[in-house]
């Protein structure tokens, strides 16, 4: 394995950004699918890794001091909501004492008998019931709830891929929760790179590859790349069709992103906020419809939405003393904005007193987000747009969408089942390279080059 950075682990990276001593996550924060990813449940990445389990998966503050808590358990979640959990109950009961076969579902496009079809049926219900929804509440808290899940897939609300979106997150914060790696992100990382050495795997640390040329005889490749990256590397191997369909490829708007470093825990105006590992920051869903619109059309939301992670609350190793506070804003792609004020104000606006706290600052514009991983252009998380077209064929619409070219796949989040730390796109390309090896032929490509390689 080849890696450009000094370290491996990409955008599940941590490292001390701000303080010595205070470790921050670069990238993924919180682990929705590290319980329900087939992969890491086959691979026992429970066992390999200590996770913290907030009992609150996410919390939603709306001005006045009052928030709606996604807590694991759905009726303490509804009983919260008290008169308004009639819509967010008929979305979630059916889904969340089966977040496991949504998470087959929806990350390895499993059918695999009458209970996975019967998920399947909920989960169709529920996508829809989202994308009928028309987030202009002003008040209720359920409503900036489901907004607030929705946004996390940085698409204009409602829209189908932002419904599905909700629909997943939400199955797995009241099935397994979202749970955070004691040590930071790069405790899963660790964990795979130990498997791999042990099965005889080498990492090579700061070599950038930029042509297959590059690699000499090996039998099969795979790219942990952007689409456009993985397009120059492999040149002219690939097909000219599938070259066309490649271009084609979007990417979504970016994120801005700041870490803290703070000598208390955020003050946060409802007790309760403290319970969650991750907190939706944005107001009601009127105001959050209309941040994402304003930033699906390439301009900065005047109150954008923020995603906060906090884990010192969790997991003491975070900092020597005092806490950790992860935030990033949604931002037009290739935004030169910083935004470190309008995210602590965005924050203080639910935590006054935020301010006081703060002794370090790190941040990074989203048009800096390709300087330490290039896969993450113009600062887009997820490597691509994921509108509904490219989540249903990333990095293209094929049976085979990891392959590129012969014995070449693509096997980062621009590929099938799209973004998130799950393992998945590259077990998906795996299987496909196996399968090929073997001489598998199905749906496969005219193979030209493979023998030389
Ligand atoms: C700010 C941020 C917050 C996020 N929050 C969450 C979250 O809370 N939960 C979650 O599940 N997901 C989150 N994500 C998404 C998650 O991090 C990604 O889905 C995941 O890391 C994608 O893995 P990947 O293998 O596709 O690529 P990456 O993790 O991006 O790794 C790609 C690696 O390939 C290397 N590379 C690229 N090109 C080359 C080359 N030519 N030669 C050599 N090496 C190369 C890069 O340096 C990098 O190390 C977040 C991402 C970001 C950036």
């Amino acid at each position: 394995m080849y890696e450009r950075a000094a370290r491996p682990g990409g955008a599940c990276r941590s490292d001390e950004l701000t303080l010595p001593g205070f470790v921050h996550d670069l990238g993924a924060a919180v682990h929705p699918l590290a319980l329900h990813s087939p992969f890491f449940r086959a691979f026992g990445l429970a066992d390999r890794v200590r996770f913290a389990s907030p009992i609150a998966a996410y919390a939603h503050p709306l001005d006045g001091g009052r928030a709606g808590i996604g807590y694991n358990e759905l009726d303490r979640t509804l009983e919260g909501l008290g008169a308004d959990s009639s819509a967010y109950e008929r979305i979630f009961s059916q889904l969340a004492p089966v977040a496991d076969h949504v998470a087959d579902i929806t990350t390895h496009t499993t059918l695999g008998g009458r209970e996975h079809l019967r998920a399947a049926v909920a989960i169709a219900a529920a996508v829809g019931k989202i994308a009928l929804r028309r987030f202009r509440s002003r008040s209720d808290p359920a409503e900036a709830m489901l907004a607030g899940l929705a946004a996390h897939a940085i698409q204009p609300l409602p829209s189908p891929s932002a419904s599905a979106v909700a629909v997943a997150l939400g199955a797995y914060a009241h099935g397994r929760g979202w749970p955070i790696p004691i040590g930071g992100s790069q405790a899963i990382v660790d964990a795979l790179v130990e498997d791999l050495t042990a099965h005889g795997g080498r990492i090579v640390c700061s070599q950038e590859i930029q042509s297959l040329a590059e690699l000499g005889g090996v039998a099969a490749v795979l790219l942990d790349t952007s689409v456009p990256a993985a397009l120059r590397i492999a040149g002219d191997e690939v097909p000219s069709r599938t070259r066309s369909s490649l271009r084609r490829f979007r990417f979504g708007p970016g994120v801005a992103k700041v870490d803290f470093a703070l000598t208390e825990a955020v003050p946060w105006q409802h007790d309760d906020i403290r319970h969650a590992g991750t907190v939706h920051l944005g107001g009601c869903a009127d105001e959050i419809r209309a941040g994402e619109h304003a930033v699906a059309n390439g301009r900065h939301a005047a109150s954008p939405y923020v995603m906060v992670s906090q884990p010192s609350l969790f997991d003491t190793t975070r900092a020597p003393a005092g806490h950790t506070l992860w935030a990033y804003a949604h931002v037009p792609n290739g935004s030169r904005q910083d935004q470190a004020e309008n995210i602590t104000a965005q924050i203080e606006r639910f935590a006054p007193g935020l301010r006081d706290t703060i002794i370090a600052t790190a941040s990074t514009p989203a048009d800096r987000m390709e300087t330490w991983n290039p896969n993450l252009v113009g600062g887009d998380i997820n490597a691509g747009a994921t509108n509904i077209s490219q989540i249903i064929g990333r990095p293209r619409l094929s049976r085979t969408p990891w392959r590129i070219a012969p014995n070449v796949y693509i096997c980062s989040q621009a590929a099938a089942p799209g973004p998130g730390v799950h393992g998945m796109s590259g077990y998906r390309a795996a299987k496909q390279l196996v399968h090929d090896l073997r001489g598998g032929s199905h749906g496969r490509e005219p193979d030209t080059a493979a023998q030389s390689r």
